[in-house]
């Protein structure tokens, strides 16, 4: 910036000479130093060649609480959910031939058993049979409840021998939910995966204006585990799991989990962004 004014305000001398001219021999002197600097910037602006701006401000909170960027404390008392069942209709996800599986099928089971155990609560479902929904729909329909939290349910597959429930989250405001979601879901899993929390920006975990996380439940594409996972019962045991962390995170809003992590300034996640973004 500092080049460029000093040109332009050359240029300017017949309107301003004199004060110019002693903003010039200014910084001359102060061999354009910082001080300098923002001495010209000063008087650029009290002559109107500049516009002082101020900088942009951080992200505010609506009157409804709402953040675009989740810098805020986790929820507490919240008694809406939305249970997003992962892909559908066209959209089937995950497969795996060995074990029989495909993830949009074992997402709507894990949402409807999750739903039934969350008595007490509203729970709302992005779908409740084999449609596709697209993810900004499910966005649009998790803003229309500011009070609630999204659960965004997946299963996962890889070529390598992963294995283990994971739990994403982008949001501040959703960071304990996901810690508690990931801690009872490791208590409960028949494989355990040590970087199961992970921070990522995804269409589910940036893009809606309430706290958010998406959970992948298990490797489909893991023998032991894709076995457990055609299992119903183990369905059932990672449904209750889930609904714990829910009610604690409800009961306890983010208690004693430790400081919260940084907001993070970034675009709302588009298609193609990252992997499931
Ligand atoms: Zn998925």
């Amino acid at each position: 910036m500092f080049p460029v004014l000093h040109w332009w305000m050359s240029l300017r001398l017949s309107c301003a000479a004199e004060v110019i001219l002693l903003t010039n021999r200014i910084i001359h002197l102060m061999n354009r130093t910082h001080l300098a600097r923002t001495a010209l910037l000063l008087s650029a602006c009290a002559l109107g060649l500049v516009s002082c701006e101020t900088p942009p401000a951080g992200p505010t909170s609506t009157s409804r609480g709402l953040n675009e960027y989740g810098n805020r404390p986790g929820p507490r008392g919240f008694k809406t959910v939305i249970v997003d069942a992962g892909h559908g209709g066209k959209d089937s996800g995950a497969s795996s031939r060995r074990a029989g599986l495909t993830e949009k099928n074992l997402t709507l089971d894990m949402a409807k058993r999750l739903r039934s155990e969350l008595s007490g609560f509203r729970v709302v479902m992005t779908r409740d049979s084999d449609k596709f929904v697209d993810l900004d729909d499910r966005v649009k329909l998790a803003n229309r409840y500011p009070d609630a939290v999204l659960i965004s349910l997946h299963f996962n597959h890889s070529s390598s021998r992963f294995a283990g429930p994971e739990t994403y989250w982008w949001r501040v405001d959703s960071y304990t939910l996901a810690k508690r979601v990931q801690s009872q879901l490791s208590a409960t899993a028949h494989q355990h995966n040590s970087r199961g929390l992970v921070r990522r920006r995804l269409r589910l975990t940036r893009n809606p204006m309430i706290p958010c996380i998406l959970v992948e439940c298990g490797y489909i594409s893991h023998a032991r585990e894709g076995k457990a996972i055609s299992n119903s019962s183990y369905r059932s045991q990672m449904a209750r799991a889930i609904a714990r962390a829910i009610r604690d995170q409800s009961a306890y809003g983010d208690g004693n989990l430790g400081p919260l992590p940084p907001f993070i300034k970034a675009p709302p996640s588009r298609h193609g962004d990252a992997r499931g973004g």
